[in-house]
Protein backbone atom coordinates (compact mmCIF):
# COMPACT_ATOMS: atom_id res chain seq x y z
CA UNK A 1 0.00 0.00 0.00
CA UNK A 2 1.49 3.56 -0.97
CA UNK A 3 -0.28 6.79 0.69
CA UNK A 4 0.31 10.06 -0.53
CA UNK A 5 0.73 10.87 3.08
CA UNK A 6 2.21 14.57 2.64
CA UNK A 7 0.95 16.35 6.12
CA UNK A 8 0.91 14.19 8.77
CA UNK A 9 -0.01 14.80 12.38
CA UNK A 10 1.10 12.86 15.33
CA UNK A 11 -1.04 13.22 18.17
CA UNK A 12 1.54 13.21 21.44
CA UNK A 13 4.80 13.47 22.30
CA UNK A 14 5.45 10.70 24.11
CA UNK A 15 8.53 8.26 23.18
CA UNK A 16 6.93 6.72 20.08
CA UNK A 17 5.08 10.21 18.73
CA UNK A 18 8.99 10.98 19.01
CA UNK A 19 10.06 8.69 17.35
CA UNK A 20 7.21 8.17 15.04
CA UNK A 21 7.98 11.96 14.35
CA UNK A 22 11.51 12.00 13.70
CA UNK A 23 11.23 8.29 11.35
CA UNK A 24 8.85 10.44 8.92
CA UNK A 25 11.26 13.96 8.83
CA UNK A 26 13.89 11.56 7.51
CA UNK A 27 12.01 10.66 4.86
CA UNK A 28 10.93 14.40 3.99
CA UNK A 29 7.14 14.57 5.20
CA UNK A 30 5.41 17.24 6.69
CA UNK A 31 5.43 16.86 10.26
CA UNK A 32 3.10 18.35 13.05
CA UNK A 33 3.13 16.84 16.39
CA UNK A 34 0.72 18.33 18.71
CA UNK A 35 1.02 17.64 22.57
CA UNK A 36 -1.10 18.55 25.41
CA UNK A 37 1.85 19.05 27.92
CA UNK A 38 5.43 18.84 27.57
CA UNK A 39 7.42 16.35 25.62
CA UNK A 40 7.94 13.23 27.35
CA UNK A 41 4.88 14.15 29.97
CA UNK A 42 3.97 10.88 31.30
CA UNK A 43 7.48 9.38 31.18
CA UNK A 44 8.35 11.85 33.33
CA UNK A 45 5.28 11.36 35.57
CA UNK A 46 6.41 8.27 36.36
CA UNK A 47 10.61 9.62 35.97
CA UNK A 48 11.43 7.95 39.60
CA UNK A 49 10.42 4.00 38.54
CA UNK A 50 13.64 2.69 37.31
CA UNK A 51 12.65 0.76 33.39
CA UNK A 52 12.76 -2.86 33.49
CA UNK A 53 14.35 -2.79 29.73
CA UNK A 54 18.12 -1.86 28.57
CA UNK A 55 18.46 1.73 27.01
CA UNK A 56 19.31 -0.41 23.99
CA UNK A 57 15.51 -1.63 23.96
CA UNK A 58 14.42 2.00 24.64
CA UNK A 59 15.87 3.76 21.66
CA UNK A 60 16.46 3.73 17.68
CA UNK A 61 19.43 4.08 15.43
CA UNK A 62 17.76 6.93 13.85
CA UNK A 63 17.52 9.38 17.47
CA UNK A 64 21.08 8.23 18.68
CA UNK A 65 22.42 9.25 14.64
CA UNK A 66 20.17 12.62 15.21
CA UNK A 67 21.88 13.39 18.74
CA UNK A 68 25.25 12.52 17.28
CA UNK A 69 24.66 14.73 14.15
CA UNK A 70 23.59 17.77 16.72
CA UNK A 71 26.46 17.18 19.11
CA UNK A 72 29.78 15.39 17.96
CA UNK A 73 30.47 15.36 21.95
CA UNK A 74 27.04 13.68 22.86
CA UNK A 75 27.96 10.21 24.31
CA UNK A 76 24.65 8.03 24.91
CA UNK A 77 24.09 6.38 27.97
CA UNK A 78 25.29 2.52 27.57
CA UNK A 79 22.90 0.21 25.80
CA UNK A 80 22.36 -2.32 29.05
CA UNK A 81 22.24 0.81 31.33
CA UNK A 82 18.67 0.47 33.08
CA UNK A 83 17.62 3.77 32.97
CA UNK A 84 14.89 5.47 34.98
CA UNK A 85 12.17 7.22 33.25
CA UNK A 86 13.52 10.47 34.09
CA UNK A 87 16.87 9.45 32.96
CA UNK A 88 15.41 8.44 30.18
CA UNK A 89 13.70 11.70 28.90
CA UNK A 90 16.47 14.14 30.07
CA UNK A 91 19.48 12.14 28.20
CA UNK A 92 17.99 10.95 25.45
CA UNK A 93 13.53 12.19 24.60
CA UNK A 94 14.37 15.30 25.49
CA UNK A 95 17.53 16.34 24.08
CA UNK A 96 15.69 14.43 20.21
CA UNK A 97 13.00 16.92 20.90
CA UNK A 98 15.00 19.69 20.43
CA UNK A 99 17.24 17.99 17.62
CA UNK A 100 17.22 20.05 14.03
CA UNK A 101 15.04 17.44 12.58
CA UNK A 102 12.42 17.87 15.21
CA UNK A 103 12.58 21.24 16.74
CA UNK A 104 9.51 23.66 15.61
CA UNK A 105 7.98 20.66 14.42
CA UNK A 106 6.24 20.21 18.02
CA UNK A 107 3.62 21.79 19.60
CA UNK A 108 3.64 21.79 23.37
CA UNK A 109 0.77 22.95 25.64
CA UNK A 110 -1.45 21.92 22.46
CA UNK A 111 -4.16 19.28 23.71
CA UNK A 112 -6.04 17.36 20.48
CA UNK A 113 -9.35 17.76 21.55
CA UNK A 114 -10.74 15.62 18.38
CA UNK A 115 -10.26 14.57 14.67
CA UNK A 116 -12.45 14.10 11.91
CA UNK A 117 -12.58 14.12 7.80
CA UNK A 118 -12.92 17.43 6.58
CA UNK A 119 -16.35 17.38 5.46
CA UNK A 120 -17.92 13.28 6.60
CA UNK A 121 -19.64 12.13 9.67
CA UNK A 122 -18.32 9.08 11.61
CA UNK A 123 -21.50 7.21 9.27
CA UNK A 124 -20.85 8.57 6.33
CA UNK A 125 -18.95 7.48 2.98
CA UNK A 126 -18.30 4.06 4.18
CA UNK A 127 -16.48 2.17 2.07
CA UNK A 128 -16.17 4.76 -0.20
CA UNK A 129 -12.71 6.61 -1.79
CA UNK A 130 -14.23 9.98 -1.00
CA UNK A 131 -13.61 9.66 2.33
CA UNK A 132 -9.44 8.87 2.01
CA UNK A 133 -9.62 12.02 -0.48
CA UNK A 134 -10.95 14.32 2.37
CA UNK A 135 -8.53 15.62 4.97
CA UNK A 136 -8.11 14.65 8.41
CA UNK A 137 -9.51 17.40 10.53
CA UNK A 138 -8.17 18.73 13.64
CA UNK A 139 -9.71 20.24 16.35
CA UNK A 140 -6.53 21.60 18.98
CA UNK A 141 -6.90 23.52 22.28
CA UNK A 142 -3.82 25.96 23.78
CA UNK A 143 -3.96 28.36 26.06
CA UNK A 144 -4.73 31.24 24.05
CA UNK A 145 -8.14 29.34 22.27
CA UNK A 146 -9.36 26.51 19.79
CA UNK A 147 -8.01 26.26 16.42
CA UNK A 148 -8.47 23.69 13.90
CA UNK A 149 -5.58 22.02 11.77
CA UNK A 150 -5.54 19.62 8.23
CA UNK A 151 -3.47 16.85 7.33
CA UNK A 152 -3.17 13.42 5.35
CA UNK A 153 -2.55 11.21 7.49
CA UNK A 154 -2.80 11.09 11.30
CA UNK A 155 -0.82 9.02 13.79
CA UNK A 156 -2.43 8.55 17.00
CA UNK A 157 0.73 8.37 19.94
CA UNK A 158 -1.57 9.43 22.43
CA UNK A 159 -0.90 6.50 25.08
CA UNK A 160 -2.79 4.95 27.95
CA UNK A 161 -1.30 6.62 31.21
CA UNK A 162 -3.85 9.58 31.29
CA UNK A 163 -6.86 7.71 31.40
CA UNK A 164 -7.08 5.30 34.59
CA UNK A 165 -9.30 2.25 35.34
CA UNK A 166 -11.71 2.82 38.02
CA UNK A 167 -11.25 0.31 41.27
CA UNK A 168 -14.70 -0.54 41.87
CA UNK A 169 -15.68 -4.40 41.19
CA UNK A 170 -15.83 -5.05 37.34
CA UNK A 171 -14.16 -1.76 36.28
CA UNK A 172 -16.89 0.28 37.49
CA UNK A 173 -16.08 3.17 39.48
CA UNK A 174 -16.82 1.74 43.66
CA UNK A 175 -19.20 3.36 45.06
CA UNK A 176 -18.37 6.85 46.46
CA UNK A 177 -15.14 6.56 44.37
CA UNK A 178 -15.82 10.16 42.46
CA UNK A 179 -16.41 12.03 45.99
CA UNK A 180 -13.20 10.62 47.36
CA UNK A 181 -10.87 11.90 44.30
CA UNK A 182 -8.67 14.22 45.99
CA UNK A 183 -7.28 11.31 47.89
CA UNK A 184 -7.01 8.45 45.21
CA UNK A 185 -4.11 8.34 42.98
CA UNK A 186 -4.27 6.12 40.15
CA UNK A 187 -0.74 6.65 38.65
CA UNK A 188 2.73 5.50 40.21
CA UNK A 189 3.68 8.29 43.29
CA UNK A 190 7.12 9.14 44.03
CA UNK A 191 6.77 8.47 47.55
CA UNK A 192 10.09 8.31 48.36
CA UNK A 193 10.90 11.91 46.79
CA UNK A 194 8.59 14.43 45.92
CA UNK A 195 5.56 12.91 47.30
CA UNK A 196 7.17 11.63 50.37
CA UNK A 197 5.15 13.99 52.93
CA UNK A 198 1.81 12.67 51.49
CA UNK A 199 2.51 8.59 52.19
CA UNK A 200 4.89 9.22 55.77
CA UNK A 201 2.70 8.28 58.57
CA UNK A 202 0.12 7.71 56.77
CA UNK A 203 -2.18 4.73 56.18
CA UNK A 204 -2.55 3.46 52.27
CA UNK A 205 -4.90 1.08 50.68
CA UNK A 206 -2.76 -0.16 47.92
CA UNK A 207 -4.39 -1.91 44.65
CA UNK A 208 -3.40 -3.68 41.86
CA UNK A 209 -1.74 -6.96 40.71
CA UNK A 210 0.84 -5.55 38.24
CA UNK A 211 3.92 -4.05 38.59
CA UNK A 212 2.82 -0.45 38.95
CA UNK A 213 1.54 -2.04 41.99
CA UNK A 214 4.08 -3.51 42.93
CA UNK A 215 6.40 -0.77 42.71
CA UNK A 216 4.34 1.54 44.74
CA UNK A 217 3.90 -1.63 47.83
CA UNK A 218 7.85 -1.67 47.72
CA UNK A 219 8.47 2.07 47.86
CA UNK A 220 6.06 2.46 50.70
CA UNK A 221 7.49 -0.37 52.72
CA UNK A 222 11.06 1.24 52.56
CA UNK A 223 9.19 4.73 53.46
CA UNK A 224 7.68 2.54 56.44
CA UNK A 225 11.21 1.81 57.74
CA UNK A 226 12.20 5.32 57.17
CA UNK A 227 8.81 6.26 59.27
CA UNK A 228 7.36 3.88 61.17
CA UNK A 229 3.94 5.01 61.82
CA UNK A 230 3.62 4.56 57.86
CA UNK A 231 1.18 1.62 57.23
CA UNK A 232 -0.46 -0.27 53.84
CA UNK A 233 -3.21 -2.35 53.12
CA UNK A 234 -2.38 -4.05 49.98
CA UNK A 235 -5.32 -5.71 48.12
CA UNK A 236 -5.10 -7.73 45.10
CA UNK A 237 -8.94 -8.78 43.17
CA UNK A 238 -8.05 -12.17 42.10
CA UNK A 239 -6.47 -15.03 43.97
CA UNK A 240 -2.67 -15.01 44.13
CA UNK A 241 -1.06 -18.64 45.25
CA UNK A 242 1.26 -18.05 48.46
CA UNK A 243 4.12 -16.47 48.61
CA UNK A 244 3.33 -14.47 45.32
CA UNK A 245 1.19 -11.56 46.02
CA UNK A 246 2.00 -10.77 41.87
CA UNK A 247 3.04 -13.32 39.20
CA UNK A 248 6.47 -13.99 38.10
CA UNK A 249 7.43 -15.07 34.70
CA UNK A 250 8.95 -18.21 34.30
CA UNK A 251 12.80 -17.25 33.61
CA UNK A 252 12.58 -13.91 33.69
CA UNK A 253 15.08 -12.22 31.38
CA UNK A 254 14.46 -8.76 32.75
CA UNK A 255 16.36 -9.16 36.11
CA UNK A 256 15.00 -6.19 37.65
CA UNK A 257 11.19 -6.70 37.20
CA UNK A 258 11.96 -10.54 38.29
CA UNK A 259 13.69 -8.60 41.45
CA UNK A 260 10.44 -6.17 42.15
CA UNK A 261 8.28 -9.63 42.07
CA UNK A 262 11.17 -11.35 44.54
CA UNK A 263 11.26 -8.09 46.72
CA UNK A 264 7.47 -7.79 47.29
CA UNK A 265 7.13 -11.41 47.92
CA UNK A 266 9.35 -11.13 50.26
CA UNK A 267 8.34 -8.04 52.29
CA UNK A 268 4.63 -9.42 52.09
CA UNK A 269 5.92 -12.52 54.00
CA UNK A 270 7.43 -10.73 56.39
CA UNK A 271 6.31 -11.49 60.03
CA UNK A 272 6.23 -7.82 61.07
CA UNK A 273 6.46 -6.22 57.90
CA UNK A 274 4.07 -3.02 57.36
CA UNK A 275 2.41 -4.21 54.55
CA UNK A 276 -1.13 -6.00 55.21
CA UNK A 277 -2.08 -8.16 51.85
CA UNK A 278 -5.47 -9.52 50.63
CA UNK A 279 -6.23 -11.42 47.84
CA UNK A 280 -9.49 -12.07 46.17
CA UNK A 281 -10.76 -8.85 48.12
CA UNK A 282 -11.78 -5.58 46.41
CA UNK A 283 -13.58 -2.07 47.27
CA UNK A 284 -17.34 -1.97 47.37
CA UNK A 285 -18.40 1.32 49.06
CA UNK A 286 -15.53 4.47 50.06
CA UNK A 287 -17.01 7.19 52.17
CA UNK A 288 -15.05 10.40 53.01
CA UNK A 289 -15.26 11.92 56.74
CA UNK A 290 -15.17 15.01 57.92
CA UNK A 291 -12.71 16.76 60.28
CA UNK A 292 -14.21 18.19 62.92
CA UNK A 293 -11.75 20.30 64.21
CA UNK A 294 -10.69 21.67 60.58
CA UNK A 295 -14.21 21.41 59.01
CA UNK A 296 -11.91 19.72 55.88
CA UNK A 297 -12.00 16.52 54.39
CA UNK A 298 -10.64 13.23 56.78
CA UNK A 299 -10.12 10.08 56.49
CA UNK A 300 -11.29 7.61 53.96
CA UNK A 301 -13.33 4.60 54.73
CA UNK A 302 -13.22 1.52 53.01
CA UNK A 303 -15.60 -0.91 52.92
CA UNK A 304 -14.31 -4.09 51.36
CA UNK A 305 -15.97 -7.70 49.39
CA UNK A 306 -14.46 -10.82 48.91
CA UNK A 307 -12.25 -13.33 51.03
CA UNK A 308 -11.87 -10.46 53.31
CA UNK A 309 -15.15 -8.67 54.34
CA UNK A 310 -14.16 -5.78 56.34
CA UNK A 311 -14.32 -1.71 56.70
CA UNK A 312 -11.37 -0.07 57.26
CA UNK A 313 -9.97 3.72 57.95
CA UNK A 314 -6.91 5.33 55.91
CA UNK A 315 -5.40 8.50 54.30
CA UNK A 316 -5.00 7.53 51.05
CA UNK A 317 -5.55 5.07 48.20
CA UNK A 318 -2.97 4.43 45.53
CA UNK A 319 -5.33 2.37 42.70
CA UNK A 320 -2.62 1.19 40.42
CA UNK A 321 -5.20 -1.03 38.16
CA UNK A 322 -4.56 -0.03 34.65
CA UNK A 323 -5.29 2.51 32.06
CA UNK A 324 -6.75 2.57 28.70
CA UNK A 325 -6.87 4.94 25.36
CA UNK A 326 -8.93 7.79 25.23
CA UNK A 327 -11.35 6.45 22.43
CA UNK A 328 -13.35 9.66 22.04
CA UNK A 329 -10.62 11.66 19.86
CA UNK A 330 -11.41 9.63 17.28
CA UNK A 331 -15.09 9.17 18.01
CA UNK A 332 -16.06 10.60 14.49
CA UNK A 333 -13.59 8.01 12.51
CA UNK A 334 -14.44 4.46 11.55
CA UNK A 335 -12.10 2.29 13.66
CA UNK A 336 -12.97 -0.90 14.05
CA UNK A 337 -12.58 -1.50 17.92
CA UNK A 338 -11.46 -5.09 19.89
CA UNK A 339 -14.85 -5.37 22.09
CA UNK A 340 -12.71 -6.63 24.37
CA UNK A 341 -9.43 -4.16 24.78
CA UNK A 342 -10.23 -1.34 23.01
CA UNK A 343 -7.31 -1.58 20.73
CA UNK A 344 -7.88 -1.88 16.76
CA UNK A 345 -9.65 -4.99 15.58
CA UNK A 346 -6.45 -6.42 13.64
CA UNK A 347 -3.88 -5.68 15.95
CA UNK A 348 -5.65 -6.86 19.32
CA UNK A 349 -6.57 -10.15 17.05
CA UNK A 350 -2.95 -10.79 17.03
CA UNK A 351 -2.47 -10.24 20.58
CA UNK A 352 -5.36 -12.21 21.72
CA UNK A 353 -3.14 -15.21 20.02
CA UNK A 354 0.11 -14.27 21.88
CA UNK A 355 -0.46 -15.77 25.67
CA UNK A 356 2.60 -15.47 27.13
CA UNK A 357 2.00 -12.79 30.06
CA UNK A 358 5.75 -12.04 29.21
CA UNK A 359 5.73 -8.89 26.86
CA UNK A 360 9.74 -9.97 26.01
CA UNK A 361 7.91 -12.84 23.88
CA UNK A 362 5.84 -11.42 22.12
CA UNK A 363 5.79 -10.39 18.16
CA UNK A 364 5.43 -7.92 16.17
CA UNK A 365 3.03 -9.48 12.55
CA UNK A 366 3.72 -6.63 10.20
CA UNK A 367 2.39 -3.57 9.06
CA UNK A 368 -1.08 -4.86 7.98
CA UNK A 369 -1.97 -5.21 11.74
CA UNK A 370 -1.65 -1.61 12.12
CA UNK A 371 -4.16 -0.38 9.42
CA UNK A 372 -7.57 0.58 10.97
CA UNK A 373 -10.87 0.71 9.02
CA UNK A 374 -10.04 4.60 8.77
CA UNK A 375 -8.14 4.67 5.56
CA UNK A 376 -4.30 6.68 6.67
CA UNK A 377 -5.61 7.07 10.31
CA UNK A 378 -2.95 4.71 12.82
CA UNK A 379 -2.84 3.96 15.84
CA UNK A 380 0.71 3.91 17.59
CA UNK A 381 2.29 3.05 21.32
CA UNK A 382 0.61 2.22 23.84
CA UNK A 383 -2.55 3.11 22.70
CA UNK A 384 -2.61 0.21 20.04
CA UNK A 385 -2.28 -2.09 22.99
CA UNK A 386 -5.83 -0.77 24.26
CA UNK A 387 -6.32 -2.69 27.81
CA UNK A 388 -3.47 -5.04 27.16
CA UNK A 389 -0.57 -3.89 29.67
CA UNK A 390 2.41 -6.39 26.97
CA UNK A 391 3.51 -3.05 25.33
CA UNK A 392 7.34 -2.05 25.37
CA UNK A 393 9.12 0.69 23.67
CA UNK A 394 10.67 -1.71 21.42
CA UNK A 395 7.33 -2.48 19.85
CA UNK A 396 6.72 0.57 19.46
CA UNK A 397 9.93 1.54 17.15
CA UNK A 398 9.07 -1.90 15.50
CA UNK A 399 5.95 -0.39 14.31
CA UNK A 400 7.02 2.61 13.55
CA UNK A 401 9.70 0.75 10.96
CA UNK A 402 6.42 -1.46 9.40
CA UNK A 403 4.37 1.56 9.03
CA UNK A 404 6.48 4.00 7.05
CA UNK A 405 7.37 1.40 4.83
CA UNK A 406 3.77 0.59 4.51
CA UNK A 407 3.55 3.85 3.74
CA UNK A 408 6.30 4.18 1.48
CA UNK A 409 5.12 0.77 -0.37
CA UNK A 410 8.51 -0.24 0.07
CA UNK A 411 8.68 -3.27 2.15
CA UNK A 412 12.79 -3.34 2.06
CA UNK A 413 12.50 0.35 3.69
CA UNK A 414 14.55 0.17 7.33
CA UNK A 415 15.77 3.09 8.12
CA UNK A 416 17.41 2.07 11.77
CA UNK A 417 18.67 -0.63 9.40
CA UNK A 418 20.03 1.42 6.83
CA UNK A 419 21.18 4.26 9.59
CA UNK A 420 22.83 1.49 11.69
CA UNK A 421 25.07 0.38 9.30
CA UNK A 422 26.30 4.14 8.93
CA UNK A 423 27.16 4.18 12.26
CA UNK A 424 28.84 1.34 12.85
CA UNK A 425 31.04 2.68 9.83
C1 LIG B 1 5.72 3.00 35.40
C2 LIG B 1 5.95 2.50 34.01
C3 LIG B 1 7.13 1.88 33.69
C4 LIG B 1 7.36 1.40 32.39
N1 LIG B 1 8.54 0.77 32.12
C5 LIG B 1 8.76 0.33 30.86
C6 LIG B 1 10.01 -0.30 30.53
O1 LIG B 1 10.88 -0.51 31.37
N2 LIG B 1 10.19 -0.70 29.24
C7 LIG B 1 9.25 -0.52 28.26
O2 LIG B 1 9.50 -0.89 27.12
N3 LIG B 1 8.06 0.05 28.55
C8 LIG B 1 7.79 0.47 29.82
N4 LIG B 1 6.58 1.06 30.11
C9 LIG B 1 5.48 1.00 29.11
C10 LIG B 1 5.53 2.01 27.94
O3 LIG B 1 6.62 1.74 27.10
C11 LIG B 1 5.55 3.44 28.37
O4 LIG B 1 4.31 3.71 28.99
C12 LIG B 1 5.76 4.46 27.23
O5 LIG B 1 5.85 5.74 27.78
C13 LIG B 1 4.66 4.44 26.17
O6 LIG B 1 4.96 5.40 25.20
P1 LIG B 1 3.83 6.11 24.32
O7 LIG B 1 4.56 7.12 23.47
O8 LIG B 1 2.99 5.11 23.65
O9 LIG B 1 2.85 6.86 25.36
P2 LIG B 1 3.11 7.97 26.47
O10 LIG B 1 4.49 7.93 26.99
O11 LIG B 1 2.00 7.82 27.44
O12 LIG B 1 2.96 9.34 25.66
C14 LIG B 1 1.72 9.84 25.22
C15 LIG B 1 1.82 11.36 25.06
O13 LIG B 1 0.60 11.84 24.48
C16 LIG B 1 0.19 13.02 25.15
N5 LIG B 1 -1.27 13.15 24.99
C17 LIG B 1 -2.24 12.40 25.56
N6 LIG B 1 -3.46 12.82 25.15
C18 LIG B 1 -3.25 13.87 24.32
C19 LIG B 1 -4.13 14.72 23.58
N7 LIG B 1 -5.45 14.58 23.61
N8 LIG B 1 -3.57 15.69 22.82
C20 LIG B 1 -2.21 15.84 22.74
N9 LIG B 1 -1.34 15.07 23.44
C21 LIG B 1 -1.86 14.08 24.20
C22 LIG B 1 0.64 12.79 26.59
O14 LIG B 1 0.75 14.01 27.30
C23 LIG B 1 1.99 12.09 26.39
O15 LIG B 1 3.06 13.00 26.28
C24 LIG B 1 6.35 1.56 31.40
C25 LIG B 1 5.16 2.20 31.73
C26 LIG B 1 4.95 2.67 33.01
C27 LIG B 1 3.64 3.37 33.32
Amino acid sequence: METDAGKIAILGAGPIGLEAALYARYLGYQVDVYEQGTVAENVGDWGHVRMFSPFGMNRSTLGLAALAAQDPNWTPPDDDALLTGAEWADRYLLPLAESDLLRGHIHQATRVVGVSRADALKHELIGDDERRRQPFRLLLEAADGQRTAEANLVIDATGTYGNHNWLGRGGLPAVGEAEAAAKIGYRVPDVLGRERDDYAGQHTVVLGAGYSAATTVRDLAQLAREVPETRVTWLVRGDRPPGEPIARIEDDTLAERDALARHVAAVVEADDGPIDFHAATAIERISVERNDVTDEDGSLVVETSGRTETQLRCDRIVANVGYHGDRQLYEQLQVYECYATGAPMKLAASLVGQTSADCLRQSFGGPELLVTSEPDFYILGSKSYGRDSRFLVAIGLAQVRELFSSIAGRESLNLYQDVAGLISK
